[in-house]
């Protein structure tokens, strides 16, 4: 009988319930609870909610050294990502290391292992498809651990200008952008307005891909490459789609005016900053805070051999972490 069916589904799905509240973790401030996370969850990959205000299940390390890559900063353990965004480096790095004269690539910051706000640094990056790459090319020795906490990037731009420095840039960077930009799955990448500016003057012939490189605050000694929403995180927020100009008209002139660089005005009376908190994010992200890990990184470290969960086919519907309608709150910036 229908009604009977309709019972015992209302039961089931009154279990999972439980099953799930039991796992949810206790409310506090984000960032402190995912920046306490040493490994990711483990199973399928899971983005939930937005760019700069999610979390990431079943995140994979990009390894420490590859054959055209070097991760630095290691302390911060931010060498995690959705396994397409890690996947999308490792392809990056081979590309460009063997089509255009880029010797390596040297990875800053991608996700924390069950991704979520950061203690320092970056409003993104917290849904493991965010990534940064240093415009200083990888020397051919590897870098010792200290090295990797200790040596500094380099700026692009010339002094205290807007400007790049015509003896920094070089056409190699130019064409490591490029093909940055050529894979279907990124959709933005972030540039200081100064380089910008550089490939607008400068790039001959094809300037589609330039589209999709983005004039932002900062990104003057790496650029930021962030890929779209995975197949198998019906849980993650798109970012509007980006449109087919090239970018150098008027958006990019207001880049050279007062406006973007003012200090904002201070506040009559010292306003508390708002702390994010758990039940900020999406309710997901409670689920995945308290999710088992692995029993090592190196399980779970992409393509050394570990046995890592692969990304839903497309059009597969996810069932891991229960769908939740959140919209993207306000004020949430757009990078
Ligand atoms: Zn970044």
């Amino acid at each position: 009988m229908i009604s009977n069916t309709l019972r015992r589904l209302a039961l089931a799905a009154l279990l999972s319930f439980t099953t799930a509240v039991d796992a949810v973790a206790e409310d506090g401030p984000a960032k402190q609870l995912f920046g306490a996370q040493a490994l990711p969850t483990v199973g399928a990959p899971q983005s939930a909610g937005f760019y700069a205000k999610g979390c990431l299940a079943g995140g994979v390390a990009l390894p420490v050294d590859g054959p055209a890559w070097q991760v630095m900063r290691l302390s911060r353990n931010r060498r995690w990502g959705h396994p397409r965004m890690i996947a999308l480096l490792e392809r990056l790095a081979r590309d460009s290391a063997a089509k255009d004269g880029w010797p390596g690539l040297l990875v800053g910051d991608i996700s924390q292992p069950r991704g979520g706000p950061m203690l320092t640094g970056h409003a993104s990056h917290q849904v493991g498809l965010d990534a940064d790459i240093w415009l200083t090319p990888m020397p051919k020795r590897r870098f010792t651990n200290d090295e990797r906490e200790k040596v500094e990037a380099t700026s692009m731009l010339r002094g205290d200008t807007l400007y790049v420095d015509p003896d920094k840039w070089t056409s190699s960077r130019t064409a490591l952008l490029k093909r940055a930009a050529s894979y279907p799955e990124v959709e933005r990448i972030f540039v200081h307005p100064g380089i910008k500016k550089k490939l607008c003057d400068s790039v001959q012939g094809d300037r589609g891909w330039m589209a999709k490189i983005r004039p932002y605050w900062g990104h003057y000694y790496h650029f930021h490459v962030r890929i779209r929403c995975q197949p198998g995180s019906p849980n993650c927020k798109p970012q509007e789609p980006i449109g087919a100009d090239d970018g150098c008209g008027k958006s990019l002139a207001w880049w050279f005016t007062d406006e973007p660089w003012r200090k904002a005005p201070e506040p009559a009376k010292p306003v508390k900053p708002k702390v994010t908190m758990l039940s900020d994010l999406p309710k997901a992200c409670a689920m995945i805070l308290n999710a088992p890990g692995p029993k090592s990184a190196d399980e779970v470290t992409y393509g050394a051999g570990a046995k890592v969960a692969q990304p839903a086919a497309a059009g597969t519907p996810a069932t891991a972490y229960a769908p939740e309608g959140g919209d993207l709150p306000e004020g949430v910036p757009a990078q």
